[in-house]
């Protein structure tokens, strides 16, 4: 900690998507801000692999990347819906939004991520790559690092943030010393990235306006458009199965790999030329859960992110979720700051820390829920007919009850309405939509003065008590 200081000192733990963002708000608001980060610089070699290379930003993401200047920077392939393929090659297509306009844009992890460091860095943050965190106590902002070399570094800190991802050692440190409490739950699934390449002489070989999604029950493949005519692919398997199902612990050689897709996903195999060589050459990713609270630490540590909250991929929200920290951490500084929120003593951290806490673990909680609910809704329900049919009813409510009726993907998707009240919400659609779909097998054999009846009893309190507005 320097003596004569004129503004504070923080310490970032981790330069991924969030930490990146982080630096560049801090730095807006005037603090002297360092990031520390295991890996080298990304924007120097090649991008590691083994995560996910594209993502999809919703609102949430969208919103801080508004904020910090840079939205019109990062390059995004739209999408507007998903296309489920059937084992015998029949396509059904969904939108995601209620008309054209709402749409999910897929971008590179690697470019964002670069993009964000590139303007972390300008704005006068540094960081410090190579530079892991293995000991200390965040509790007193003190910290160690083993940089390249394999040398022990300490570091003293105002304030410790950690935004060192899911497997968060500042999480497990502040585990270790009963300030914070954190379990694991593993999905029991894994994934494993392929490609689908641009098609020869340019262009995508499969729609680039969808999600591509092969659901087959416990087995799941995903291809999202990136900007360059490529796809990236998704396979879902569990980790191991008791019974003859497919698991990655099956698929130790080639003709493994072949009879699976073969059976499962036989319209793939042509989009996928290198499927053998990738499926063997491309790490295996865990999926699972966290669980911690609280989120800090008095007014000295926080974690923010993945390292408070990583989820499953199943909604697309873990950096929405985290970069929506962001926005809501920034928004909480200027409220509890004195002047120059820079300044030594002018921010009151104890309440910015603690609020932060107490705003966002219900969201992280509910985000949490919601993406293991998809994780099934997109592994077994999307090919099924009653499913199918409550989408359409609620894409023909959305519709034609204009600012009454929203569904929860789109409240999660395309707006700010805060997580743990879109999934509370969800819950009363899912009643209006037993009733409105019980005995039907269309669309049109909704009957709207009931559904218009159901919402304004059971859905517009609820709305109301929480000052929501569907009009977005
Ligand atoms: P990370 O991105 O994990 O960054 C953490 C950083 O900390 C890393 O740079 C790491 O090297 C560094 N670090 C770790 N340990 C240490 C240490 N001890 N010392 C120093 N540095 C350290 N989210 C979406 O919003 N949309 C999607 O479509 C989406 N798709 C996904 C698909 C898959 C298959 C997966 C696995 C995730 C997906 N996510 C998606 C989630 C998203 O990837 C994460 O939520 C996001 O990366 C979290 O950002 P973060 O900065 O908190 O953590």
């Amino acid at each position: 900690m320097s003596d004569s200081k004129t503004s504070e000192r923080i310490v970032l733990v981790g330069a991924g998507l969030v930490g990146s963002l982080l630096a560049v708000l801090l730095r807006r608001r005037g603090f002297e801000v360092d990031v520390y980060e295991r890996r080298p610089d990304m924007r120097r070699g090649a991008q590691a692999a083994g995560r996910s290379i594209n993502l999809i930003a919703t609102s949430r993401g969208r919103a801080a990347l508004e904020r910090v200047g840079l939205r019109e920077k990062v390059r995004t392939a739209p999408v507007w819906g998903r296309t489920m393929h059937a084992v015998d090659g029949e396509l059904t297509y969904q939108p995601y939004g209620k008309n054209d306009s709402e749409m999910n844009d897929s971008v590179s992890r690697g470019e964002l991520n670069r993009i964000l460091l590139s303007e972390a860095e300008e704005r006068g943050a540094k960081v410090h790559f190579e530079h892991r965190l293995v000991g200390g106590d965040p509790r007193e902002q003190r910290l160690e690092f083993e940089n390249g070399a394999g040398e022990r570094v300490e570091v003293h800190a105002d304030r410790v943030i950690g935004a060192d991802g899911s497997a968060s050692a500042v999480r497990e440190r502040l585990a270790e010393l009963g300030c914070v409490t954190s379990a694991y739950h593993d999905l029991g699934h894994a994934y494993k990235e392929l490609e689908i390449p641009p098609a020869e002489g340019g262009g995508y070989r499969a729609d680039e306006r969808a999600l591509h999604i092969w659901p087959r029950g416990k087995e799941m493949l995903m291809a999202l458009p990136n900007h360059d005519g490529s796809f990236t692919v998704t396979l879902y398997l569990p980790n191991e199965t008791d019974d003859d199902s497919w698991s990655f612990a099956k698929l130790t050689d080639k003709a493994a790999v072949q009879a699976l897709f073969e059976e499962l996903f036989p319209d793939a195999i042509a989009l996928i030329p290198r499927l053998y060589d990738e499926f063997f050459e491309n790490p295996t990713g865990r999926l699972g859960t966290v669980r911690c609270a609280p989120w800090h630490v008095e007014d000295r540590a926080l974690l923010i992110g993945d390292s408070a909250h990583a989820i499953v991929p199943f909604f697309g929200q873990g950096m929405n979720c985290g970069f929506e920290d962001c926005l809501v951490f920034d928004d909480l500084i200027g409220e509890h700051s004195d002047g120059d929120p820079a300044r030594p003593g002018a921010t009151d951290w104890a309440t910015v820390f603690a609020r932060f806490s107490e705003l966002r673990k219900p969201n992280g909680d509910a985000i949490a829920d919601m993406s293991l609910e998809n994780f099934v809704e997109m592994c077994a329900s999307v090919g099924d007919p009653e499913f199918l049919l409550r989408k359409r009813v609620e894409h023909r409510l959305e519709n034609e009850l204009p600012g009454r009726y929203r569904t929860r993907y789109s409240m999660v998707t395309y707006s700010r309405i805060p997580y743990h009240l879109a999934y509370r919400a969800g819950k009363i659609q899912r009643e209006i939509l037993d009733e409105l779909c019980a005995g039907i097998a269309d669309e049109s054999a909704v009957d709207l003065g009931v559904a218009d009846r159901l919402i304004a009893d059971r859905l517009e309190p609820f709305l109301q008590e929480h000052a929501i507005s569907l009009d977005y």
